[in-house]
């Protein structure tokens, strides 16, 4: 019997999600035994339009050229992934998108026309059906590993959508809000880290996205209260994740504000 196959591929991104995949180390070798990696460039494997049970997305869409190759991904594969805040909501490329794109492109580049972007870059559910979404900047290993064993037994993992702080009280991990009146988007941030910032003592900074009904307002007013200026907050929301929508909004309404 042939072995599932799996291919990763990549779009707009710092290849960063990508190397949580290779930082398996050892289990990504008895992943490479369970199924056939048709397609990792950054691992060595290369055959891009191979046909594959699983394909995990990193990155976002950027450019006319990475529409149509998501589209032929989607279409060689049975169930699609993606990994990463890029590839999630546009990551912190899609920063460019509440700037004018045209004046960066003048201010970098010598001849401006060659460069062919689109004028938003976008999350790769923007233009195909995905099937799964691990967010993250970076991914963490043991999400990619649960998510591809549960993919072979041919189930939808469970979706991570508690905050970080109920990963905290898990962990019972001191709050470095309380203690520290550090401004963390703990309250609004979904967790799938393990709490990892405030475990090591130190703010989350919201890099798994938006968490299911979140109080975002509630948030922006502790961190008012904590003597943070309106355009510090919306920095806050308009980060790594600005593109997701709860966060796009809390944070675009106290730029607004400010
Ligand atoms: S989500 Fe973060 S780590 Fe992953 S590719 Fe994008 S920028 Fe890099
Ligand atoms: S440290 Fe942050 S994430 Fe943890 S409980 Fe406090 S506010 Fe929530
Ligand atoms: S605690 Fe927040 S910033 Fe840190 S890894 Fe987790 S989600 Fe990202």
């Amino acid at each position: 019997m042939s072995k599932p196959s799996v291919a990763v591929h990549k779009f707009s991104s710092c290849d960063g999600c990508q190397l949580s995949l290779i930082n398996l180390g050892e289990s990504l070798l008895v992943l490479s035994q369970l199924v056939e990696i048709k397609h990792f460039a950054e691992a060595g494997p290369l055959d891009e339009e191979a046909k594959v049970d699983i394909a995990l997305v990193e990155g976002s869409v950027s450019t006319t050229e990475d529409e149509t190759r998501l589209k032929k991904i989607r279409d060689n594969c049975t169930y699609l992934m993606t990994i990463g805040a890029c590839a999630t909501s546009g990551g912190l490329q899609a920063l460019r998108n509440m700037a004018n794109t045209d004046e960066w492109i003048a201010d970098i580049y010598a001849n401006p026309s060659v460069i062919l972007s689109l004028d938003n870059t976008t999350p790769i559910k923007d233009h195909v059906k995905v099937d799964l979404e691990l967010w993250g900047c970076p991914v963490n290993k043991k999400q990619i590993l649960g998510a591809i064993r549960a993919l072979l037994f041919g189930v939808l993992p469970e979706e991570e959508n508690d905050k970080v702080c109920i990963e905290c009280k898990r962990q019972q991990t001191v709050c470095v809000m309380v203690t520290k009146n550090e401004p963390c988007m703990g309250p609004v941030t979904r967790t799938g880290c393990g709490a990892l910032c405030p475990s090591v003592g130190r703010d989350c900074y919201g890099c798994y996205g938006p968490a299911e009904n979140v109080n975002t307002d509630a948030l922006a007013n502790r961190l008012l209260g904590f003597g943070l200026l309106k355009d510090e907050v919306a920095r806050r929301f308009l980060f790594i994740n600005s593109a997701a929508a709860a966060f796009h909004k809390q944070g675009m309404s106290m730029k607004e504000a400010d």
